[in-house]
This record gives C-alpha cells, sequence and structure tokens, in this order.
C-alpha cells in the first residue's frame, strides 16, 4: 500500500465526470487499498477516486477512521438507490482544505454498489453515513461540496483558498 497525493480544488481532475469501472482489476484493489490508506493517514472519513487523481466511481467511507473494519465501506460504482429526509451539518472535505460549511442532504440512503470481489452490496445510512456517501458520490460527478452553497459563500471561500495558497509554505 501507499498514500496518493490528495488533489485540491482548482484540479480539473476533481471537476469531471468518472467512468464506471468496467473490471475489478489489480490496479482497481491497489487503488482502493491505496485509498483506504490515504483517508485514514489524512485523517479523513471518505475519499473519492478522483480526488487522487483517478477518474474512476470508487469510494471509501469509514466513519471510524481505522477503528472499527466494520465501518470500512469500499464501494465500485456506487450509485443512491433511495434518499429520505433532509439534515443539515457542518461539512469539510480533503480537496478543500480548512473550509467547514453547513450543507443539506439527505437523512437516510440506501447505496448499491459492488465489492472488491465483485459481489453487489447495498449499504443503508443514516445521518452521518448517509451525508458521507452522498458526498463521495457526488465527486465521481465531479461536484464538490461547496459548489451545493450560496454564490456569495462561494465567494467568500475562493478570497479564503486564494489567501491560504498565497501564504508562504510552512517546511
Ligand atoms: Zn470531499
Amino acid at each position: 500500500m501507499a498514500l496518493r497525493e490528495i488533489l485540491l480544488i482548482g484540479d480539473p481532475v476533481l471537476t469531471r465526470k468518472s467512468d464506471p469501472v468496467d473490471a475489478i482489476t489489480e490496479d482497481i484493489v491497489r487503488l482502493a487499498d491505496d485509498m483506504v490508506e490515504t483517508v485514514h493517514a489524512a485523517p479523513g472519513v471518505g475519499l473519492a477516486a478522483p480526488q487522487v487523481g483517478v477518474s474512476k466511481r470508487l469510494i471509501v467511507v469509514d466513519l471510524s477512521i481505522g477503528e472499527n473494519e466494520e465501518a470500512l465501506h469500499v464501494l465500485v460504482n456506487p450509485e443512491i438507490l433511495t434518499k429520505e429526509g433532509e439534515a443539515v451539518c457542518e461539512e469539510g472535505c480533503l480537496s478543500v482544505p480548512d473550509i467547514k460549511e453547513k450543507v443539506a442532504r439527505p437523512y437516510r440512503v440506501v447505496v448499491r454498489g459492488l465489492d472488491l470481489e465483485g459481489r453487489p452490496v447495498e449499504i443503508e445510512g443514516e445521518d452521518l453515513l448517509a451525508r458521507a456517501l452522498c458526498h463521495e458520490i457526488d465527486h465521481l460527478d465531479g461536484i464538490l461540496f461547496v459548489d451545493k452553497l450560496s454564490a456569495l459563500k462561494r465567494t467568500l471561500i475562493k478570497k479564503k483558498l486564494k489567501k491560504n495558497t498565497a501564504a508562504p509554505k510552512k517546511a
């Protein structure tokens, strides 16, 4: 396994619609393993393949950040089957450092995809799990959480990001 570099907002890969995974090859399994290691190291609760520069429909979500194996979900070609309710909660993204904003998401979702053995899996997620699944699946369609905010909020965030990236990097 290896850590992969996480792309930041402004990178064109993050705004592209990803392609379905048509075969679970060794490369896909390696990518998934690397994504798990990368999201745990970050640390974060979810990562989508485009965030590490691969335009493929693959996500990992782990609300336990490596503490509980059962909380780790690796999903190939995930799609949302049903959405219910709504919850507004603060959200962040490893590709949008230091920004946290309130975003409305479904309270409950059912997501279908494949595991790394190619078997169909269905996950029912509520609250934070539903939020994380929706956030990561959005990445596969080139959507960042900041795209869901008002135009005014987005302008303020762009200014803040510019200031952050203009500052000299600490060693
Ligand atoms: Zn994200």
